[in-house]
């Protein structure tokens, strides 16, 4: 039995985080974990360039493809092993359907935090493959009921950082124990419970930082103009940044 050290909740540039993918899995394997995920809001891209990045400069670092789905009530986390499904349902029972015939685990986000976009009593609905149920930037208030939750329902929790910038990766992580290092390994332990919460929070100087970058993220789009959410206006800022 191998044990794996993961952080399955981590944004980039691709959304509203500050580093890159690069820099996001030179960091984690800098701090000792050997799983992650990038999971930017409505996108798979940030851990598809994290995988090539992991690739081109020989790294053992396990990324499995991700995305945090903002779904009519709230966000949902998506992993699969090695693809990025094509569809992307806006309803929560619609996406878990699709995504779990597409071989992928779908993972309600921080549910009772509302401030954070939680799915809230729909985490009741069942069906999942796991449940959030330690964020590291969430109310304890919010992660005690995610843990009741899982508990309930006799589902696997997993312990995420939510990292938007490199410093708080790996605050919270899992244990997962598999038989071979291979993202289908990993997928498949957390489907059968083989995963052992690390809850853990940022330090000051990483909260100071996220604070930080939480408000010049908010300048940047307030010079941008307003947009219908954040991190899509960031994105798009992003995007134009990257091609000036
Ligand atoms: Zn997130």
């Amino acid at each position: 039995m191998i044990r794996l050290r993961g952080d399955l909740h981590i944004h980039s540039t691709v959304s509203d985080g500050k580093h890159s993918p690069g820099e996001i899995v030179v960091r984690a394997v800098e701090k000792g974990l050997e799983v992650i995920s990038i999971t930017d809001h409505d996108s798979f891209e940030g851990s598809l360039r994290a995988r090539r990045a992991v690739e081109s400069m020989g790294l053992e670092l396990v990324v499995v493809i991700g995305n945090e789905v903002r779904t009519t009530h709230g966000d949902i986390l998506v992993y699969c092993a090695n693809h990025a499904p094509e569809r992307v349902p806006k309803d929560p029972l619609q996406l878990r359907d699709y995504m779990q015939e597409e071989g992928c685990l779908v993972v309600p986000a921080h549910p009772f935090d509302k401030r954070r976009m939680g799915i809230g009593e729909l985490v009741y609905e069942g069906g999942w493959d796991a449940i959030e149920v330690f964020n590291a930037y969430s109310d304890p208030w919010s992660n005690e009921k995610a843990k009741y939750a899982a508990k309930e329902m006799g589902l696997p929790g997993l312990a995420n950082s939510d990292a938007h910038i490199v410093d708080s990766i790996g605050a919270a992580y899992n244990i997962i124990e598999v038989q071979e290092v291979t993202p289908e390994e990993v997928i498949e332990s957390i489907r059968k419970g083989l995963v052992i919460p690390r809850p853990g929070r940022p330090g000051m100087k990483e909260l100071a930082s996220s604070l930080a970058w939480s408000i010049e993220r908010r300048l940047f789009r307030r010079r941008r103009g307003e947009s219908r959410l954040d991190y899509l206006a960031d994105y798009e800022a992003r995007r134009w940044g990257e091609q000036t």
